[in-house]
């Protein structure tokens, strides 16, 4: 065994180890590594203490956490013993003078022929990056040329020469070569796993497809594929390609696929199109009425539905499908594994979930992948509210989900929900009716998911626990009665946000700073650029103006942030960044305001401000390293810009 460290290092008796050590038990072969958190400074390196796999068919890893709170001491050092075939690997940390040697302790290969220990520790080593044009989005030191990090915070961020004075035996130096270097973004609200679960379907339709009809070639083929259900899944309609057929969309879907239930998301995600099978498991048939939130669209002749379900109606059908069962759920966590990949090669370092559907357990694929060692990103879990349920069953079962440690990457501290549906479908709720009716649709003025009073009535019961909520709202009644619902409130402390904001009454804008609400916007997609506003204009007239008012909110004293919405749109914040700037009217005023929108505001809505959003001494280290300097090109390049490293409290996550 090699010793890593000597100086710092006290020996304690063994039995004080107890707690923090390591055991193989060779009657059953298995090694016992428990995962010690001991004081909150010090999360992101307990998150450090991943388990890895053994590969070792002889030999089982098992995990064990535990906490520990209030060991006085510890010292860092791994050790092997042959005789007793057991690995002990102390994995505490415990005050800020010794951190630096603990995370240095690195565990080598421990090679017998009986297993062999691939790794158990990411190295802490103290880093410097020199020669950098580092913007730390900090007002009282914007640009910064160099930055020492230590134990994954930065400890220092300034000139070159006083950082190289830090430098000891185990420094790691970076030259950035004059490389662009900024705080990690942080996406406050996107659907990876839903992007990326290999459960959600195999059958992946074009929305710009115009005939209905050409799916189901396209339908045919890709539905053998689908694993770990009878059902067949997909997205990527247009709803409006169904609405517009000459058969019934049913009529299609059935001629299809005949044998399997089918259930097909639009790209919005805001209907579905079900064939016959899909209706009977779901038990929906034509005097169904429709579901809170939803609408369940039936032939004018025959009163039987047409295969489209619009909004909630569409959970009818998919709780019927995406179970928690063992096999799905390992496919919902290898496809957040794979969305992990691509948070991290977009330099986010933080991400909300806009929508964890707790009844399909979402969160366990969270859970695991830290556990495992496998989160490179910090999550706040927004927990689904379903329409449909009782209020005071769902208040109950969320209250026991709630968790918001310290010293956990994933928190399950935000409720999502929906006042209303979306504009296109006019199903966004709006202050004055449509100009014109789609389908079935029964309100001129759109609809509800969660009316004002029940959405008053959530916040009342769940904010006071802790949770901040993530109100979709889409029309300017939906806003204003999200905005109402919070003013209502006697617990004042909340950190809620209001997404998406597509029509904002004017005399809402000022409301966002005086409730302190977030306003949460996407402009990466194309239907939010000014280009397309007028497409809108046959649903809603004049209103369509100013769609997603940035400017107007952001003048009005709101504070930004800006978001992905992925999959729903791209992934990629420098589309966003570059769209926030060009969108004038309705843009922010200079790319340092954007910046924030990606970086401070997002880490004040996830409560996460004093720990990260910038680049300033006693934050983790979570920034990314990029390929041009973006204050110093056209801003029609931004969207260029290509991230080449991605660090997550000083820890390379990602790199080109
Ligand atoms: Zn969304």
């Amino acid at each position: 065994m090699i010793r890593l460290l000597l100086s710092f290092c006290l020996f304690l008796p063994f039995s004080l180890w107890a707690e923090n050590e390591a055991q193989y038990s060779s009657s059953t072969q298995q090694l016992i590594i428990p995962k010690v958190v001991i004081h909150n400074d010090v999360t992101q390196q307990a998150y450090k203490v991943a388990m890895q796999e053994l590969d070792n068919k002889d030999f089982q890893l098992v995990s064990a956490e535990k906490s520990a709170t209030d060991i006085a001491s510890k010292f860092n050092e791994a050790t092997y013993y042959p005789s007793s075939l057991e690995v002990q690997i102390p994995n505490v940390v415990v005050d800020e003078k010794i951190t630096e040697q603990s995370y240095a302790v690195a565990m080598k290969q421990g090679e017998t022929g009986f297993f062999k220990l691939l790794s158990v520790q990411a190295s802490q080593r103290d880093t410097l990056f020199l020669n950098g044009k580092i913007y730390t989005v900090n007002p009282q030191q914007l640009w910064a040329e160099a930055l020492y990090i230590n134990n994954g915070k930065i400890r220092y961020v300034g000139s070159n020469e006083a950082a190289r004075k830090l430098v000891n035996a185990k420094t790691e130096v970076i030259d950035l070569n004059g490389a662009m270097v900024m705080p990690g973004i942080q996406d406050v609200h996107m659907h990876p796993l839903e992007a990326e679960s290999p459960f959600a379907g195999t059958c992946l339709l074009d929305n710009q497809e115009e005939d209905a009809e050409n799916f189901i070639a396209v339908l045919q083929d890709c539905a053998p594929l689908q694993e770990a259900t009878e059902w067949v899944l997909g997205s990527g309609h247009s709803v409006f390609t169904l609405l517009e057929s000459e058969r019934l969309p049913i009529e299609i879907l059935d001629e299809a696929i005949p044998d399997r239930p089918v259930v097909i998301m639009e790209s919005t995600s805001h209907s579905v199109w079900v064939n016959s099978k899909a209706l009977a498991i779901a038990g929906i048939d034509k005097n169904t009425p429709n579901p809170t939130g939803g609408v369940i669209v039936k032939s004018p002749q025959t009163g039987e539905p047409t295969g489209v379900l619009f909004d909630a109606a569409g959970d009818l059908v998919m709780d019927y499908v995406w179970l928690p069962t063992e096999e799905i759920k390992e496919l919902n966590y290898l496809g957040l594994l794979q969305a992990l990949k691509k948070i991290n090669s977009y330099g986010i370092t933080s991400v909300a979930e806009a929508r964890t559907y707790w009844k399909r357990d979402f969160q366990a694929a969270w859970k695991r992948a830290e556990k495992e060692g496998k989160l490179t990103a910090r999550a706040v879990l927004n927990l689904w509210l379903y329409p449909h349920e009782n209020d005071e069953v769902q208040i109950e079962t969320l209250r026991g989900l709630y968790q918001n440690s310290a010293t956990n990457l994933v928190k399950l501290s935000q409720i999502k929900v929906y006042s209303d549906g979306i504009l296109v479908n006019t199903t966004a709720a709006m202050l004055a009716p449509y100009l014109s009716v789609l389908g079935d649709i029964p309100s001129q003025n759109g609809l509800n998911y969660f009316t004002e009073a029940r959405l008053a009535k959530y916040l009342n019961a769940l904010a006071p626990l802790g949770f901040d909520f993530h109100i979709h709202a889409i029309g300017d009644r939906g806003v204003q009665e999200s905005l109402n619902a919070i003013e209502q409130m006697v617990y004042k402390e909340g950190r809620h946000r209001v997404t998406h904001l597509e029509v904002v009454n004017k005399v809402d804008y000022p409301r966002f700073k005086q409730l302190n609400v977030t306003a949460d916007m996407q402009v990466a997609g194309a239907f939010a650029h000014p280009d397309h506003w007028e497409e809108n204009e046959a649903l809603i007239g004049e209103r369509a103006d100013n769609l997603i008012p940035l400017k107007s909110l952001y003048e009005a004293g709101a504070r930004v942030t800006l978001s992905s919405d992925w999959d729903v749109s791209t992934l990629n914040p420098f589309i966003g960044m570059q769209n926030a700037l060009t969108r004038a009217p309705q843009n922010l005023p200079d790319l340092a305001s954007v910046i924030e929108a990606y970086t401070v505001n997002p880490a004040y809505a996830l409560r996460q401000e004093k720990m990260t959003g910038s680049l300033e001494v006693g934050k983790f280290a979570d920034m990314i390293v990029l390929d041009q300097n973006i204050f110093d090109i056209d801003i029609n390049k931004i969207s260029d810009t290509r991230v080449m490293k991605t660090y997550l409290a000083g820890k390379l996550v990602f790199e080109r």
